[in-house]
């Protein structure tokens, strides 16, 4: 028997989950809000054509709880919150539907903030916000931060450059040789600082058109065939496609020595492939540590933008990765279950701290 959404907010933990629907723009949403104990949840908003309601549920069930712990680990005042839209972005995207959108947002009085997430663009957090004050993201000519990429592959080289010391002795990149996967948004900001650096990079991306634009950009780049990324001898991995790419199958043949990348859920599961990267002396930088510099961005135009102060809390990555490291040696866990267990502990500090108990 399916779980339903009750049965599965009480084993994630969800505070809240919100439904619309809306005959006249064809919105069908769901806002699901993980955990405030920090502050306001805060996530992206996701347009997708789900095969199925539960499919959609799950996804916005998820991806809330990983928000919580990416803001609770990173230090922000800011709880986990995800929303997903059901439908063809196609289809449905105009005007309308994001201001009914943004009227359903601003119905939930700032528990929830939304943001950029897969097929939402600036433009539509344009529309949003005539309607809520509670989004965030927007473009730089309203005030905003801007496209988060940027800050989030800063904050993926600093975990990357944290983990290269635990591995080699020294967080200098040069020389080494990365494989970054997925040649986007994060990946080539990412690919320009490790060529700035003197890393020999490799990239693999199944779009030929993004391939291009990275080795036009830096010609030392090396295209590596999609299925055939494993079979290269490299230094460090770095996810920055999909989820689920360390997995039984990719451990067994992965020679490298390090995993850092700026994927969700690079881990296919947590429990099983956390200790099977440590038996094989495979360092792995948590995902959602190191890929967090999109949200601090974000977080810090909440506060009043400034560039300088969004570069200076996300090169923090590097310390609190180099932290996670030795609470994963002295406890005797796979990193990222230490990551995990510290950003439990915050939540729970400071929810005593709130109720006093
Ligand atoms: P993007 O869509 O710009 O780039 C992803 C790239 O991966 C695309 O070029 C796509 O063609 C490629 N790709 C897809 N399947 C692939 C495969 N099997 N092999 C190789 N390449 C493949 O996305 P992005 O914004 O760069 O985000 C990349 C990852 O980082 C995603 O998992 C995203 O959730 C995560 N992330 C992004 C941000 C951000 O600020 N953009 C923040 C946190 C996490």
């Amino acid at each position: 028997m399916q779980a339903s959404t009750l049965d599965l907010m009480q084993q994630m933990g969800h505070e809240q989950v919100a439904f619309c629907q809306d005959p006249h723009t064809g919105l069908n949403a769901i806002i699901a809000i993980h955990n405030t104990v920090l502050g306001p949840s805060l996530g992206g908003t996701r347009l997708w054509n789900y095969t199925s309601h539960q499919d959609a549920i799950v996804d916005a069930l998820r991806l809330s709880r990983g928000m919580t712990y990416k803001s609770a680990i990173s230090g922000l005042n800011l709880g986990g919150g995800k929303a997903v839209l059901i439908g063809d972005a196609s289809k449905l995207k105009n005007e309308a539907y994001w201001r009914r959108y943004g009227r359903f947002v601003n119905s939930l009085n700032g528990k929830y903030i939304t943001a950029e997430d897969v097929n939402t663009s600036k433009l539509d957090m344009e529309y949003i916000g005539m309607e809520t004050k509670f989004v965030t993201g927007k473009p730089e000519y309203m005030g905003g931060s801007g496209d988060p990429s940027p800050l989030t592959a800063w904050g993926v080289y600093m975990g990357m450059k944290a983990s290269a010391k635990k591995a080699f002795g020294s967080d200098s990149l040069a020389g080494k040789k990365v494989l970054v996967q997925g040649a986007g948004n994060v990946g080539r900001y990412l690919m320009e600082q490790l060529v700035k650096e003197g890393a020999k990079v490799y990239t693999s991306d199944i779009n030929e058109t993004k391939l291009k634009e990275v080795t036009d950009m830096f010609p030392s780049i090396e295209v590596v065939a999609s299925d055939a990324i494993f079979d290269l001898e490299m230094d460090i991995y770095a996810p920055c496609a999909l989820g689920a790419t360390v997995n039984t199958e990719s451990i067994e043949k992965m020679k490298c020595a390090v995993i850092a990348g700026g994927a969700n859920n690079q881990l296919a599961e947590e429990d099983v492939h956390g200790p099977m990267l440590v038996k094989k002396g495979i360092l792995y930088a948590p995902d959602f540590l190191i890929n967090a510099g999109g949200i601090i961005n974000i977080s810090i135009e909440i506060d009043g933008y400034n560039k300088e102060r969004a570069y200076s809390t996300v090169s923090k990555i590097y310390d609190r990765t180099l932290h996670i490291f030795d609470m994963a040696e002295k406890d005797a866990v796979h990193t990222q279950l230490a990551a995990m267990r510290m950003a439990e502990k915050r939540l729970t500090d400071i929810a005593k701290v709130h109720t006093g108990l």
